[in-house]
């Protein structure tokens, strides 16, 4: 397993081209649009390799008995699905933000169990070669970058019918050596700090649709892949200092961007679907089910982080004996474990596929995630009604270098004698970050805008059983009870 810091090393070696506002980003590691973000998937290697976290963040590999980080490990019963959720709470916890590597860990749960069971059908060799392919990313302890979701284009029509064939990620030349494939896939978690790229369909394909029915992996910096980084809100604030980031750390979610494929080679041996159609609609409800599990925890942990940084605030404010401010802080706990719960329910709730994978409960899943779109910026809410509107209005960190104000910086942002404004507005500054508009739509769109959980349960609930409850109660007796 890669310690942080070697983890960190490794992404010197490659040669990705990435642009950000207009220019091409030679060292992605020291850029410091990119750093934060980096740092936040070295804590997945942090939880692998150091004592205190490993009996979360490692794990033993089925295929070879070694020792390996969980985010590259397939689960194979309920343990496994329990310890990848306790695992993403505390890795939220550290770091209050996305830490990118579980899209990938996601994609190669999916395509573990989903080759498996087309090989059974097709008698096709797909699993064998996925295998492989596990094997070396789990003995180099890559972070693989899970990619799903394409342009789409016009969403009332299918990837065949669009204006432009390349919306979706398509294959363009089939060679005997391997395929080339165009197209390109959106705000890519962990991109552009991954060590290679796991290609999914983003949507279940019909017959017509089959040239982009594919999954394949490539190494992140192969020929022909572009990555561009993405804007947030206030980021421009990453190279003007450290307190007014709010987590100069680990920045705010995860660093993505968009990743490009112009004409790329992808030999056989890193092909794992390839226009079998019928897998494309399970493969990616199987990949949600999973995603959606972490979202339960992850945001858990985030939030658990904002719950501190809202208390730290009311007690320098003097506002944490109200009985209203009590109130409210433990409603966002209960919300926050009620997300949580979610999580570890489908986690608990599982079951195990042909090829031994354990797989979340579907509905549970979905369900939580749910939960976490709604509850996530109500918690958000709650902490800027107790941070108080001071949040909105600081000014800069540059102030308190400035001699004709800084004294009256560290005079009306103090709250009292042991009160340092400085801490103050670095706890402000940290709620304005994690309740500002980027998080939360994260939240909302992340493994799935809402009506995509809720086209699930509507798809998986047995609303003819629940029909069947309350006819059984309101049925009329056989004969009259006598007592
Ligand atoms: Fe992991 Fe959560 Fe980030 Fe998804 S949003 S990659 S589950 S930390």
């Amino acid at each position: 397993m890669m310690t942080p810091e070697q983890y960190i090393e490794s992404l010197r070696r490659q040669k990705k081209e990435v642009y950000f506002m207009g220019e091409k980003v030679e060292n992605v590691v020291d850029h410091p649009a990119m750093r934060p973000h980096i740092n936040g998937a070295a804590v997945t290697y942090k939880l692998g390799t150091e004592e205190e976290y490993q009996h979360l963040g490692s794990a033993v590999s089925h295929l070879t008995g070694n020792k390996i980080n969980r985010w590259t490990h397939i689960p194979q019963n309920q343990e496994d699905l329990v310890k990848k959720a306790m695992m993403l709470r505390v890795a939220g916890q550290i770091t209050g933000t996305c830490f990118q590597r579980c899209v990938g860990m996601d994609g190669l749960i999916t395509l573990y169990s989903t080759t498996w069971e087309i090989d059974q059908e097709l008698g096709t060799n797909y699993h064998k070669r996925f295998k492989e392919f596990l094997i070396e990313t789990q003995n180099k302890d890559y972070m693989t970058d899970g990619a799903m979701t394409d342009p789409k284009g016009d969403r009332s029509k299918r990837p065949s019918e669009q204006h432009d064939p390349d919306q979706y990620v398509r294959v363009v030349e089939e060679r005997p050596d391997g395929i080339v494939v165009r197209g390109a896939k959106m705000h890519q978690t962990g991109a552009i700090n991954s060590h290679q790229i796991l290609v999914m369909p983003g949507m279940g394909m019909t017959k017509e649709d089959e040239d982009y029915a594919i999954s394949f992996a490539v190494p992140a910096d192969e020929k022909g892949i572009i990555y561009v980084f993405g804007r947030q809100v206030n980021d421009s604030r990453k190279w003007e200092g450290k307190i007014d980031q709010g987590n100069a750390k680990y920045g705010v979610v995860g660093g993505e961007a968009m990743i490009i494929f112009e004409d790329v080679f992808v030999p056989w041996d890193r092909v794992f679907l390839y226009k079998e159609t019928k897998y494309t609609g399970k493969l990616v409800d199987r990949f949600a089910s999973y995603h959606r599990q972490n979202y339960g925890a992850c945001k858990a942990g985030n939030l658990d982080v904002l719950i501190g940084a809202t208390a730290s605030l009311a007690g320098m404010q003097g506002t944490m004996k109200a009985s209203h401010v009590k109130d409210k802080l433990s409603e966002m706990a209960h919300l926050v474990e009620t997300m949580y719960s979610g999580a570890l329910a489908c986690s608990f709730n599982c079951s195990q596929n042909g090829c031994g994978t354990a797989f979340v409960d579907p509905v549970l899943a979905n369900s939580s995630k749910l939960n976490t779109a709604r509850y996530y910026p109500e918690v958000t809410k709650l902490a800027q009604d107790i941070a108080g509107g001071f949040v909105a209005t600081i000014p800069s960190e540059k102030e308190f270098d400035n001699p004709r104000v800084a004294s009256y910086m560290h005079k009306y942002f103090s709250t009292g004698e042991n009160v340092d404004a400085i801490e103050r507005i670095k706890m402000g500054r940290l709620v304005e970050n994690m309740t500002g508009s980027t998080p939360i739509i994260e939240c909302m769109h992340g493994a799935g805008s809402p009506q995509a959980q809720k086209v699930v349960l509507q798809r998986s609930i047995n609303w003819r059983d629940k029909m069947k409850y309350a006819a059984e109660i309101v049925r009329e007796p056989e004969t009259s009870p006598t007592k």
